[in-house]
């Protein structure tokens, strides 16, 4: 299972430094990005499973960032943990309607940080933590890559396993090819966009062998999406 990545949004470079090095002591894969433009554009490029975001960033506020990420159906469902350096009531009610998951006052310890991230992913996304997950009538086991509907077994290529194992994390949430690409295929391989499509139309085969009704929803000029409900 591909370890969970965590963008880091921080503009100031030693406590930057400082929790990239403990997430990946523990195991995430961390990128940084100092200002909201370029965590932005990182995030557009590829799309983390959780954002840690300060809120006094330059060029792009952590709060517009916020909003962006939430009103982009791609980015709506991101855990955000916002990092704030104001303690005031009134800023973190802000930062939670802007759509944040949780905060954190700084200064804080990166322990608290640590253990905040595997709440968030766990209260959001529990597919990220556990060893077998289910979204609707599939459920899939990490440790034996065996594949069910309705309880009848699935037989799932290698990578129409990874396409599922990613699509199941976000249920609901619709991914461009260029995202699947880069989250199953990885980023550093030169893969045709086209070749999604026939991973996509094998998974789907598959899923709806035993049973009719496609949870693999084609978003036009969009990408495809995972729905509970089929
Ligand atoms: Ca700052």
């Amino acid at each position: 299972m591909a370890a969970t990545s965590v963008l880091i949004v921080e503009d100031e470079e030693a406590l930057a430094t400082l929790l990239e090095y403990n997430l990946s002591t523990e195991k995430f894969d961390v990128t940084v990005a100092s200002d909201g433009e370029e965590a932005l554009l990182r995030i557009e490029e590829n799309t983390p499973d959780v954002v840690i975001l300060d809120w006094m960033l330059p060029k792009v506020s952590g709060i517009e960032v916020c909003r962006r990420l939430r009103s982009k159906p791609e980015t709506r469902n991101i855990p955000i943990i916002m990092l704030t350096a104001r303690s005031e009531e009134a800023d973190r009610v802000r930062g939670l309607e802007m759509g944040a998951d949780d905060y954190l006052t700084k200064p804080f310890s990166t322990a608290e940080l640590i253990a905040r991230v595997r709440a968030v992913l766990r209260r959001i996304r529990p597919g990220l933590v556990d060893d077998s997950v289910s979204v609707g009538e599939i459920e899939i086991d990490r440790v034996s890559h065996r594949v069910k509907r309705s309880g009848k077994e699935i037989h799932l290529g290698p990578t129409e396993f990874r396409l599922l194992d990613h699509l199941i994390q976000h249920p609901g949430r619709v991914f461009s090819r260029e995202q699947l690409l880069n989250a199953v295929w990885g980023s550093d391989v030169f893969v045709e966009v086209r070749t999604v499509d026939v991973h996509i139309g094998r998974l789907r085969k598959a899923l709806n062998k035993h049973k009719q009704g496609d949870p693999i929803r084609t978003v036009r000029s969009a990408g495809y999406a995972l729905d509970a409900e089929a």
